[in-house]
């Protein structure tokens, strides 16, 4: 199984091929015996998720993908590519690989909250990290920040995170990670990818997000352009 729209199959080769562009660091291949699960996302695009015969007790979890692309799509605009999906892998992280999902059989071991922030987290990055990506690494707080900050949308919507929870949490681990780690746009070769890439940049994007609602209350007859109260 790889990233990208399956093409075709020849005996034991099977191709791929991705019509958008994709960062190296986006692309995924598992090899072992799948079995495959389809469904159908927002917009008619083809959601398929391939799992191992052990996975078989997370498959309602796995038929969450299409509702969580509907969650974003209704906040974010269309998913930006044109198949997706989820590849069980023996590992204990995820990652965000463009049009398919690599998720470690962990995530799914924690249960239905963690499997949902987690999944939740890597399809988010199809619009902030894979769609549009970084450069160089000095700029992963976007595409981690992001994904947090999305995440915790989903947290406050779906598992009851109050706004002020979110804020002091955010606040307080803001100062203690910069101290520890430095600003998240400075990142130490030493430490790829620590937690002030993340919460640093989602902190930033909350207050960003609440100045934004804070300027439609102050004028609510002249609604944003681009569409209805920010949530
Ligand atoms: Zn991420």
């Amino acid at each position: 199984m790889a990233s990208g729209t399956p093409v075709g199959q020849s005996g034991n080769t099977f191709t791929y091929r991705s019509t958008a562009p994709v960062a190296s660091y986006a692309t995924t291949l598992a090899v072992g015996r799948y079995r495959k699960l389809a469904a159908t996302g927002p917009r008619g695009i083809p959601v398929t998720t391939w799992y191992r015969a052990k996975d078989a007790q997370y498959l309602p979890m796995f038929k969450r993908s299409p509702a969580f692309l509907t969650w974003l799509e209704e906040r974010f605009g269309p998913y930006p590519f044109d198949s997706t999906g989820l590849v069980m892998v023996e590992s204990n992280s995820a990652m965000e690989t463009q049009q398919m999902v690599t998720l470690g059989e962990v995530q799914p071991a924690r249960g239905d909250q963690m499997f949902d922030l987690t999944t939740l987290h890597e399809y988010a990055h199809h619009w902030f990290g894979d769609a549009v990506t970084l450069t160089d690494w000095r700029d992963m707080w976007l595409n981690e920040g992001w994904a947090l900050y999305v995440q915790k949308l989903y947290e406050k919507d779906r598992y009851g995170l109050s706004d002020a929870e979110l804020v002091k949490s955010s606040r307080q681990r803001d100062g203690e990670l910069r101290k520890e780690y430095g600003p998240p746009s400075k990142p130490d070769r030493a430490e790829f990818g620590a937690t002030n890439v993340y919460t640093c940049g989602a902190a930033m994007l909350r207050q960003l997000h609440q100045a934004l609602i804070d300027a439609w209350l102050d004028s609510p007859t002249t609604p944003p352009e681009t569409g209805p109260l920010p949530r």
